[in-house]
């Protein structure tokens, strides 16, 4: 087996699907006898839809959500309806839904998924990994790398060795999806009060989530809150309970916020909650993870292949710690402008009022929304290390656009018919070459603003640009498929 993968939430199938993709073997375990249909998200933003929809995902995900145009900062609202992408909203869309569709999408690409198979036990060496898998149909299964996807008290990780640093949960939120009786106006209903703060959400007609945060308490995993437990909190701080019944779910959080110190241990690595865990405000945690799992996926592919170096891999965590690391960051500094009080209230204040100069709310929404993210990657073109605009374009006279170039999940080298048409010789096996005419004489880079749609662009398959030029040559071109994609192969007849 190539890679395992343990957990099958969001991170772990999008993973499989990127493996798949690629042709790598994969199978992925799972501690659960069956997937829940449970939803702790219930909305993904703009750079995950793009992602997805660089693989074809939003063409079903799109219609099974709702598009609210704004976001987020501790409950402050944001507009997002002038950001730079085809997707300027938040979606709406409940986690079980995401991860039934993904789950379609990686055992449609031949990934496999085994429930009941907890992980509990890892033996590595130079070659491989043994993974003990428990359960019924338990076993050893040996494999070239393990991936630990399983949530924020991830087996794998304590078993690799990997610490798990942070602050401990200084509140606690509740949360139950229940029927109403007694509903509240609009789809998005929520208030501030003595203790804390609550708010309802219409799901779906005559399905609501009602969420409760308080901060004159803390979360206590030893207890499992009843659905009582959540109605007294909920009518203490709201006062009502909306006439609340028919519990699907009833579930519990807090702000702990804590990141593995390393996301690697040889052949073991960790993505999405069992690499980082915060407070879920802004709803960023299940779109870090499946970034997380597109940014190895296509990396570890290449290595597995035996194309690129295994030094390649190390590039996943010099890229995606530091984004999970702003993440903390960004939620830490939520619950602290969520906290009740009249400081804070002063606080809040002041913040509304900065996040109406739009300079203030790009930067924060481009953050929650991840449509800003540089990655350190060598050049000086303004595009490089960022995320490749989804701009129109024409190939071979039938309109198009960039991102539907990316389906496959391979390298692509986009040329421009009036400009430069590099060679991909030495590669061709890996990396697609496509010669386009362009659809606009300018692009708009979130976080740098407009700039002159590039002669040449050689774009990763997570989306992310690896070298870009204005100029009618290609230097630095090979260079960069070396390093990203492994050395050229040399032809039987050189
Ligand atoms: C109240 C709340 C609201 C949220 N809202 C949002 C939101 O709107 N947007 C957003 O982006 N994020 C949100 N999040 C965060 C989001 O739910 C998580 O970040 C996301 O589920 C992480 O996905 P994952 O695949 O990494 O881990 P998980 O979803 O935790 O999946 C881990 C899987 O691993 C399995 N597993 C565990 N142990 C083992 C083992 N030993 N062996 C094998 N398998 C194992 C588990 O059974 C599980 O299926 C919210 C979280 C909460 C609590």
């Amino acid at each position: 087996m190539d890679v395992v993968i343990a957990g099958a939430g969001p991170t772990g199938l999008m993973l499989a699907a990127e493996l798949r993709l690629a042709g790598i073997d994969v199978v992925v375990v799972d501690a659960l006898p069956a997937r829940t249909g449970e939803s702790r998200a219930g909305g993904i933003h703009a750079r995950t839809m793009e992602i997805f929809d660089q693989r074809g995902l939003m063409d079903r995900l799109l219609p099974l959500g709702r598009p609210i145009q704004a976001g987020h900062f501790g409950g402050l609202r944001m507009e997002f309806g002038d950001f730079p992408t085809r997707f300027p909203f938040t979606l709406g869309i409940v986690q079980a839904v995401i991860e039934r569709e993904l789950e379609a999408h990686a055992t449609e690409l031949g990934a496999t998924v085994r429930w009941s198979s907890p992980v509990v036990g890892i033996r590595q060496d130079d070659d491989g990994v043994e993974v003990e898998v428990g359960g019924p149909d338990g076993g050893v299964i040996r494999c070239s790398f393990l991936v630990g996807c399983d949530g924020g008290r991830s087996t794998v990780r304590k078993l690799a060795g990997i610490g798990f640093d942070g602050t401990d949960a200084t509140m606690v939120g509740m949360l139950a999806d229940v029927e109403l009786a007694e509903p509240p106006a609009g789809t998005v209903f929520g208030q501030r009060r003595g203790s804390g703060d609550f708010s309802v959400i219409q799901f779906q007609p005559g399905w609501h989530r009602l969420m409760v945060q308080r901060y004159d308490r803390v979360l206590d995993r030893a207890h499992e809150p009843s659905f009582e437990d959540f109605r007294e909190s909920f009518r203490e701080v709201a006062g009502t309970d909306f006439g609340m019944h028919s519990p699907r779910w009833v579930s519990q959080y807090g702000d702990a916020a804590r990141q593995a110190d390393r996301y690697r241990e040889g052949r073991v690595f960790l993505a999405g909650d069992a690499a980082h865990i915060h407070f879920p405000a802004g709803g960023q945690g299940l779109n870090l993870g499946v970034q997380d799992a597109v940014n190895l996926g296509w990396k570890l592919a290449a290595v597995v292949r035996g194309q690129a170096p295994g030094e390649l891999l190390d590039s996943y965590e010099a890229e995606r710690f530091p984004v999970a690391a702003r993440v903390l960051q960004n939620t830490r500094a939520q619950t602290a402008l969520s906290r009740p009080g009249a400081h804070v209230n002063a606080l809040r204040e002041t913040f509304t009022g900065l996040l109406d100069v739009d300079d203030v709310r790009f930067r924060i929404g481009l953050m929650i929304t991840a449509l800003d993210l540089e990655y350190d990657v060598k050049g000086d073109h303004p595009l490089t290390g960022r995320r490749v605009p989804d701009a129109d374009l024409a190939v071979g006279g039938e309109a198009t656009r960039i991102h539907r170039l990316l389906t496959a999940g391979r390298p692509v080298l986009l040329a421009f018919d009036d400009g430069v048409v590099p060679s991909v010789d030495g590669w061709a096996d890996r990396v697609d070459r496509v010669q386009a005419q362009r659809g606009a004489e300018r692009w708009t880079i979130p976080g740098v603003g407009d700039v002159p749609a590039p002669a040449a662009v050689l774009i990763r398959p997570d989306g992310y640009v690896a070298w870009a030029t204005d100029e009618p040559d290609a230097e630095g071109l090979d260079e960069a498929m070396t390093t990203w994609f492994g050395p050229a192969t040399v032809s039987a007849a050189c």
